[in-house]
């Protein structure tokens, strides 16, 4: 999972880049890079927060009015800033390229693109895969005149070829600024525009908080396996290459997605307490009457809420965050993340003291957050505590870009809500049910494959499989 900015306007860009790269800071922790265009491409990525990765760095370095960003959370490939994006070739006439998302079929594109093109790729990471892909389609066309409908094509052969998520910015030099998503539509990418004296500046992103942060509207979503062209001119074109059935990504309401973005015209922290208010459904089915309802800051607030209005239980703030330790989630070692809960989460003590208490967070995982939430809320005195999950049980591996890609971490994989209740030394814990998620969004399809096992792209258990050995080895490296 990463995010993504892609800008083209009148003016040097690349201090809006980087201010807008904060605002999406949240999809990735590991990297931050950016690229622009001028004559020639001007690249810096490096690791740590996009502050970390371009401290003392002159943006006078970076001219040019069309320029990509990205910060990056690293599922394939090492986490090293070799790894990191924007990626730069300079074939067939120079393309630079971010991404967001992962490509299943990493080895047998990587083998088929070598053996194609008798090009040695030496890469691990998806990205540099797409960009090739992307450049080879190209060649084939008259580059001397090149057109929107080549470009298309070439997005078409692309897509063709890749399988997985995928939302991608790419500048294709003195073209212009192109976008497009995978054939379902599984990570998000919105389209905005800001009105300046020098004319229009467009700008792509992941998230439309970026665009509110930098005074920019939104004009719409892609659609799934849609590509959209902004010239050099200014001019758009834009055309539906390779859709299928869209699978938006259900998770990046429940989790990934900041609470002020709206995506796929609705708002995040809407949604969350929608899906709250459905999960008060679960509490009362299993006849618990908790005294109060709390939530794991920062991301389970609204479902808390939403859930707590349905119940008719009071909310109260029942944990401390420290919010200068980063997600737990997001780390990349099982110790750095023991290690990351211990430092972030501090109770309450007189709010959860003798009282039967609701604590809701966006899901469970490995269960390891999870425990020790349960361990601070019985230290605090809580007479009884229900852990509350607002996503179903995950029971399989993402292999779309969202670390949860090891099913032998995945807790709800192998125990059931009363042993992994006895694990977390919970009095209960309550799922959401999936049927109750999906009747929430029967008009917006979407990928539920983490709880269902049924994979958008049609992944057999064999390329599952692969996938997840994979991580294990780069996790053990
Ligand atoms: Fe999102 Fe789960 Fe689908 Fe992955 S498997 S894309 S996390 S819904």
């Amino acid at each position: 999972m990463c995010g993504i900015l892609g800008i083209i306007g009148h003016d040097n860009i690349a201090g809006t880049l980087l201010e807008g790269l904060t605002s999406i800071q949240h999809r990735g922790q590991d990297a931050a890079g950016i690229v622009t265009f001028n004559h020639r491409f001007h690249l810096h990525k490096a690791d740590g927060l996009v502050e970390q990765a371009f401290k003392n760095l002159d943006l006078e370095r970076f001219p040019g009015n069309c320029g990509l960003g990205h910060v990056r959370y690293a599922t394939q490939g090492s986490t090293d800033a070799l790894d990191a994006q924007p990626t730069v070739v300079n074939y067939p006439f120079g393309l630079a390229m971010v991404h967001n998302g992962n490509v299943v079929n990493f080895n047998q594109l990587k083998q088929t693109l070598c053996e194609d093109r008798h090009r040695l790729l030496d890469t691990s990471n998806d990205v540099a895969l797409i960009l090739y892909a992307f450049a080879a389609a190209l060649e084939t066309k008259n580059l001397k005149a090149l057109t929107p409908e080549d470009i298309f094509e070439s997005v078409q052969t692309v897509q063709d070829q890749v399988q997985g998520a995928y939302s991608a910015l790419t500048i294709i030099a003195n073209h212009g600024l192109l976008a497009f998503a995978d054939p379902h539509g599984i990570r998000p990418l919105v389209l905005g525009r800001k009105y300046t004296d020098r004319g229009m500046v467009y700008a792509f992103a992941s998230e439309t908080d970026c665009f509110d942060h930098l005074g920019f509207e939104l004009i719409r979503d892609l659609q799934p396996g849609e590509a959209v062209l902004i010239d050099i001119e200014g001019n758009i074109h834009s055309r539906i290459c390779r859709a299928k059935k869209q699978a938006f990504c259900i998770f990046e309401y429940i989790y990934f997605a900041r609470e002020d973005s709206v995506i796929n015209g609705r708002l995040v922290a809407t949604e969350r307490v929608r899906i709250g208010r459905q999960l008060a459904e679960q509490v009362r089915k299993a006849g618990l009457q908790p005294d109060l309802v709390i939530d794991v800051p920062s991301s389970a607030y609204f479902f808390a809420s939403g859930m707590a209005e349905a119940l008719g239980v009071p909310y109260r703030r029942g944990l401390a965050k420290n919010n200068h330790v980063g997600r737990s989630f997001i780390e990349s070692t099982q110790a750095r993340r023991e290690m990351m809960v211990r430092r972030k989460l501090n109770p309450l003590k007189d709010v959860v003291r003798g009282k039967k208490v609701a604590v809701v967070d966006d899901s469970i995982v490995r269960g390891t957050t999870s425990k020790h939430i349960v361990k601070l809320l019985r230290e605090s005195g809580a007479a009884e505590i229900y852990f509350i999950s607002a996503a179903p049980p995950i029971t399989c591996p993402c292999i779309y870009g969202i670390d949860m890609s090891v099913k032998r971490e995945i807790i709800a994989a192998h125990y059931d809500p009363k042993q992994i209740a006895r694990y977390l030394d919970a009095d209960a814990v309550i799922y959401q049910s999936l049927e109750d998620l999906q009747s929430l969004y029967e008009d917006l399809p979407c990928c539920y494959a983490c709880f269902s096992g049924d994979y958008p792209t049609g992944a057999s258990p064999e390329l599952v499989k692969e996938i997840e050995e994979e991580k294990e080895c780069s996790t053990r490296n």
